[in-house]
């Protein structure tokens, strides 16, 4: 194996070499630990088969035993400054494909190929982890597992279940199409510079077909997202007052009642197959 790029030594004359300030704008904190590496590539079972695609790759630690481990890496990284160091630093790893984009603007008709299935595995840039995943999920991409490390807090809140605080519309909506799982807490001291939060790896194992099966799915997450705006409010005052829901009070109420849901619930207490309901009889009265 090539010399590993994941180690504090490494880290630090890569830098040195190709002149690089982390770009905190751009959530840049390095792994430089091999056993958080080794996590993540169990928990993305990752094998010669599979095509990974890594958002980020930075200056390569994860690309590096993912090019090992796996038959093909797409890696998609923004910072221009990288693509060309991550070339000389990993050239002799023939598997690796390199696009230099936002992920969030990404084609990703260029990258996967016709029946191609992939996985995502990725230390994602803190700032814009939920578009990420959302897009992900949203935009039916033929993924089976995706692995990210993550803000500790939005990890938990991806696996929350109802009740608690964390639990929202973002737990909704990861739990709708994945099985969440937190595999490891992860320190700041294992990334050069340290973030200041905590972090936590996180798999989801896409499922075969919705949690819940619901007439639409717009309409499934306009309630969603109505239920939780103003987390202090009850169901029956925050999905009247939603301008995405064209219903009066009495029809909210209604709906509500055929659901079999209290009105002066809050969002927090209903679970996933709870909305399916709702979301149908709100979708039945818009008709
Ligand atoms: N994978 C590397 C590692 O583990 O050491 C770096 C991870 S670092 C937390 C996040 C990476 O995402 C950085 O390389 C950053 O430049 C990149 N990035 C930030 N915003 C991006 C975007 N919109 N699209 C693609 N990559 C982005």
């Amino acid at each position: 194996m090539e010399k590993v790029i994941s180690t504090p030594g490494k880290t630090r004359e890569i830098l040195q070499k190709f002149n690089l300030q982390p770009n905190k704008a751009l959530g840049q904190n390095f792994l430089i630990d091999n056993n958080i590496l080794n996590k993540i590539i169990k928990a993305g079972e990752v094998t010669k088969k599979d095509h990974v695609i890594e958002i980020g790759p930075g200056i390569g630690s994860l690309t590096q035993r993912l090019a090992e481990m796996a038959g093909k890496v797409t890696v998609i990284e923004k910072d221009r400054r990288l693509i060309p160091v991550l070339k000389e630093i990993l050239h002799m790893y023939d598997n690796i494909n390199y696009i230099e984009d936002d992920v969030l603007k990404v084609d990703w008709s260029k990258i996967i190929g016709p029946g191609e299935k992939i996985k995502v595995i990725a230390n994602l840039p803190y700032y814009i982890t939920t578009p990420i995943i959302m897009g992900l999920l949203e935009n039916c991409l033929p993924v089976d597992i995706m692995v990210f490390m993550v803000q500790k807090e939005v990890a938990e809140r991806m696996v929350a279940e109802p009740g608690g605080k964390d639990y929202g519309a973002l737990s909704i909506a990861v739990q709708f199409y994945s099985k969440a799982e937190i595999v490891a807490i992860v320190p700041p001291t294992v990334f050069i510079p340290r973030p200041k939060v905590n972090s936590a790896i996180i798999k989801l194992t896409r499922l075969e077909k919705p949690a819940v099966d619901v007439l639409s799915e717009e309409i499934f997450f306009k309630v969603v997202k109505a239920s939780f705006q103003q987390r202090r409010k009850t169901l029956g005052n925050s999905l009247s007052r939603s301008s995405e829901l064209p219903l009066s009070k009495v029809e909210i109420k209604e709906a509500l009642k055929v659901a079999g849901i209290d009105p002066s619930l809050r969002g927090e207490k209903l679970r996933i197959e709870d909305f399916g309901r709702l979301s149908d009889e709100i979708y039945q009265r818009i008709q």
